[in-house]
């Protein structure tokens, strides 16, 4: 097996806090799966602009370029709040990576395991199960990119403002693709979220979807639903859906109000995979949790490592091809949290807690 490269971004606040321990799993497991890994940590966001004056320094750019995959913590907070919105750390970060490396599928494990339940703003007997489900958003589309993208003053003297929705064939088609991939790991089914009772956009987007999932994965269950629908049903009864995928403004919320109902942050990893393939032939990807810095818990040693670590897992499994090796970690995530009952302060629920490190050891020695 040839050396695992990546990229260590750990960022601020937590991000460094919960990166420690979630490489501390990935050394182990390397070491019983006799794998070999090759990772430089690098500044990033507020840390890329206090040491380097820059969020996405350009040593730190060169690093990711040598490397087959990004592992990313997370950025920003209160002591970088002050900066012009171009230079704040997640935009000045995030979407120069996302372009640099053409990060266009986004995935968000919806994962509540079943004794997390209390963790849900939804009523338990929605839920009785927990929640398992996958939603994707296509990152680099959309009305967030489209031109023109202008305010301009009218004759009369009033403001007015335009965004522009773009979206062509070869980008629906490559975000369904993930899609389907996703699904056919799992339960088979993909729901296609758009709104094609009004955007030309969205007409195009369901055309192209059920055109290339007749042609390329006829045996996968294809349903289509209305945004505003989609949002409705997510929060009445989510394990409806196995993968829904959707176009970037739409994405951007509902994998959001996903998030929410699906408990703590600390728990909810992702991927974010570009168009080009790394050095294993896969898609080389940055892989980070779906929530923030948490300043409020920063420096404490109780942020919850599970989303970092899990993200780790997500890294092994789409941009390494090590699908059984990142099931071994999530399997031992869900064994510690569920059947040990081991828990962080965000997902304990009146029973004793651990800290950071203190999940990450329950989790080595799990595994
Ligand atoms: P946040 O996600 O950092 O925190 C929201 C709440 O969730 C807080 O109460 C926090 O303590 C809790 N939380 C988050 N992760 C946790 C973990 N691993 N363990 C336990 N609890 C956890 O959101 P915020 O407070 O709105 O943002 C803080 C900073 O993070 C802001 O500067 C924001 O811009 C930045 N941010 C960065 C990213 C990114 O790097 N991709 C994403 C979101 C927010």
């Amino acid at each position: 097996m040839p050396t695992l490269k990546f990229a260590v971004l750990p960022g601020d606040y937590i991000g460094p806090e919960v990166m420690t321990e979630a490489l501390r799993v990935l050394d182990h497991v390397a070491a019983r799966e006799k794998l070999t890994l090759s990772y430089q940590v690098a500044d990033v966001g507020g840390a890329g602009i206090d040491r380097h004056g820059k969020a996405l320094p350009d040593s730190t750019l060169a690093l990711c370029r040598e490397s087959d995959a990004i592992l990313f913590g997370s950025v920003g907070g209160p002591k970088w709040e002050k900066l012009p919105p171009k230079e704040q750390p997640e935009r000045a970060a995030l979407l120069p990576l996302r372009k640099a490396f053409n990060l266009f599928a986004n995935i968000r494990p919806g994962l509540l395991y079943k004794d997390l339940v209390d963790a849900s703003p939804l009523k338990a007997e929605r839920i009785p199960d927990g929640i398992d489900i996958v939603c994707i958003r296509e990152l680099t589309g959309g009305i967030y990119f489209g031109q023109p993208k202008t305010t301009t003053t009218l004759d009369n003297g009033e403001q007015q403002a335009v965004d522009t929705m773009v979206y062509k064939t070869s980008e629906i088609e490559r975000i369904a693709e993930v899609a389907a991939v996703t699904a056919r790991a799992r339960g088979r089914r993909v729901c296609s979220v758009d709104k094609a009772n009004v955007l030309e956009t969205s007409v195009l987007w369901r055309k192209t979807v059920t055109a290339y999932f007749a042609a390329k994965h006829p045996d996968l269950e294809l349903t289509h639903m209305y945004v505003d629908n989609a949002a409705m049903q997510l929060a009445r009864n989510p394990n409806q859906f196995d993968v829904l995928f959707t176009e970037n403004m739409f994405g951007d919320i509902l994998s959001d109000e996903m998030a929410v109902i699906c408990g703590s942050l600390g728990m909810m990893s992702s991927a974010s995979l570009g168009t080009g393939l790394n050095s294993f032939g896969k898609p080389f990807g940055l892989y980070e949790p779906a929530g923030g810095t948490a300043p409020d818990i920063a420096g404490k040693g109780i942020a919850n490592p599970c989303a970092q670590i899990l993200s780790g897992a997500l890294m092994l499994r789409y941009s390494f091809g090590l699908d059984a090796v990142a099931t071994k970690i999530e399997a031992a995530v869900r064994k510690v949290v569920t059947v040990d009952g081991v828990r962080t302060g965000d997902i304990a629920f009146g029973r004793p807690t651990v800290g950071t490190k203190g999940m990450a050891d329950a989790i080595i020695a799990a595994l």
